[in-house]
């Protein structure tokens, strides 16, 4: 890991290789940028964490990129298509019934389910087959420090500390500098110190999915429904209820769709932070707690005490409240004589981050990605322009993605049934009135579908919407009791 040369368009550093970085590194090389390295601090590509093999659908915003890169097609091949999406609802008792969803909209661009392994798996057999010359991919590797190491003239050099397999440290000094390391970014956390102002620190907002605890049970392959051993079927989503009817008893068993119908069943288990599931210590344990509340199941062939045992020991993770930070970027200046800066740029999760409600996450990154190139392309590489013209473009998109995220789908975890109803009552009741009244818009939950609207139209689009459906309910409200109190 030598000292590389800041020669133009070329030493670039990015921390984080998941969808972000690895997608930025493609998008650099494309445009003919060379000695891009990404640091991963997972053992590789395939590296598999049960608790983050979730799936994205990726959507016309995220394959704004896909298109760019040439992976659309590759895309397709490796997703199941949203619009083939049927979700059949298992009850206790065996009872099924499958329906397709008929909230996907039939005129925008195709979405694709894909687990987040196969997506970053995709990009980085792009990089091993077509851009090895330009990009170099350091798995094991962990950003521990980002120094401004002062040089003549009040000049500052970027020096980042890296830590490989626990042993080695060496030092990279890239003239550009990119954080794609997620909600924990140390890029982001590094730009807030040297700032002293609160561009970089993290805006949060409440949501009544955040806080809610979740964790991924792996069922295997092809896993049988009932007893009768009629097998799943993997490009189907499930809703498995339990028998349990407590709050802090009943559980869905959340299946979404795959492609590979050999590979394991990722179930996503989300719930409150006082449910049952969360106190069991063992394997065992796990097992008779599904035994007993999904009796439709035959548990034991589907899920093996070593995953059961796996699945008791994992500490699982909390989804975030939704946030952003408003500072994208930061320049150094490197040399006096000349106007050469380094530059420091942010992207993905470091940025904004929320509860998985809308499936935004890998498509606001993406966007994010399309958007710095639009910014290199106009101001043809250079930084010090290209840098605070992406910030301009995307700082108020990525207030209105969050702003989204805390409003648009956030009761689908049986988190509290009032609110739950309440909430589903309006959505549906705004759905209604938009289809009569083009004056009100449809919930933002299907304006995000449109890649063709920023979060920002969206936002001020569901506003709006929603300032009108308040008055026309007000005035329908009113008019009832006008009505009822003439009659009475
Ligand atoms: C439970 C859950 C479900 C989700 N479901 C969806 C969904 O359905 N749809 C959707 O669109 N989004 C979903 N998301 C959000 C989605 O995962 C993120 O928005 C997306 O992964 C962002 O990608 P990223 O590359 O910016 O960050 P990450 O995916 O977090 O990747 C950051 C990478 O940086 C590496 N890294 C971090 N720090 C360092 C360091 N110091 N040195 C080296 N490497 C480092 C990490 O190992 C990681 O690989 C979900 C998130 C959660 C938690």
């Amino acid at each position: 890991m030598s000292k590389q040369s800041n020669s133009a368009h070329s030493n670039v550093l990015i921390i984080g290789g998941g969808p972000t970085g690895l997608a930025t590194a493609l998008m650099l090389a494309k445009r003919g940028w060379t000695k891009i390295t990404v640091l991963e601090k997972s053992s590789s590509a395939e590296y598999h964490e049960p608790d983050k093999s979730f799936n994205y659908l990726i959507d016309g915003r995220g394959q704004k990129l896909t298109d760019f890169l040439g992976l659309s097609e590759s895309l397709a091949n490796l997703g199941v298509p949203n619009t083939a999406f049927y979700i059949t609802r298992i009850q206790p008792n065996g009872k099924r019934k499958t329906s397709k969803l008929s909230i996907v909209n039939a005129n925008r661009k195709t979405a694709y389910w894909i687990p987040r392994r196969v997506f970053v798996q995709l990009l980085y057999e792009e990089i091993e087959r077509h851009w090895k010359d330009y990009i170099t991919v350091l798995f094991d590797t962990r950003c521990t420090e980002i120094n401004r190491v002062s040089t003549q003239e009040n000049c500052q050099m970027l020096e980042v500390v890296v830590q490989q397999s626990q042993h080695t440290v060496e030092k990279f000094e890239p003239f550009f500098l990119i954080g794609c390391d997620g909600i924990q970014s140390t890029v982001r956390k590094t730009l807030k110190q040297w700032d002293g102002t609160d561009r970089f620190e993290p805006k949060r907002f409440p949501s009544p999915s955040s806080g809610l605890k979740y964790k991924v049970l792996s069922l295997r392959p092809q896993f049988p429904l009932n007893h009768h051993q009629d097998p799943a079927v993997s490009t189907m989503a499930y809703a498995i209820r339990s028998a349990g009817r407590d709050r802090t008893r009943f559980l869905t068993l959340g299946l979404l769709p795959i492609k590979d119908d050999a590979a394991s069943r990722p179930v996503n288990i989300i719930n409150q932070p006082d449910h049952q599931i969360w106190s069991l210590k063992t394997g065992e344990q796990v097992l008779q707690f599904l035994e007993q509340d999904f009796p439709q199941l035959p548990i034991r062939q589907i899920l093996s005490i070593d995953e059961a045992d796996r699945f008791a020991k994992s500490e699982g993770g909390v989804f975030p409240s939704p946030q952003f930070c408003s500072g994208l970027h930061c320049l150094l200046k490197q040399r006096a004589s000349e106007t050469m800066f380094a530059g420091i740029v942010l992207l993905g999760d470091a940025i904004h981050c929320f509860p998985p409600d809308i499936g935004q996450g890998v498509n606001a990154a993406l966007e994010d990605v399309v958007v710095l190139n639009d910014a290199l392309c106009q101001a043809q590489n250079d930084l010090t322009q290209a840098l605070p013209q992406y910030e301009e473009l995307r700082a108020l998109d990525v207030v209105a993605v969050v702003r989204l995220a805390q409003t648009a789908a956030p009761y689908q975890y049986n988190q509290s049934r009032w609110q739950a109803r309440l909430w589903f009552i309006q959505f549906f009741l705004r759905l209604g009135i938009s289809r009569l009244l083009p004056v009100v818009s449809p919930p933002a939950f299907f304006l995000l579908q449109n890649q063709q609207l920023s979060y920002r139209e969206i936002w001020d689009q569901e506003q709006r919407g929603s300032q009108v459906f308040r008055v026309l309910s007000i005035a329908l409200i009113s008019g009832l009791l006008v009505t009822a109190l003439i009659n009475f």
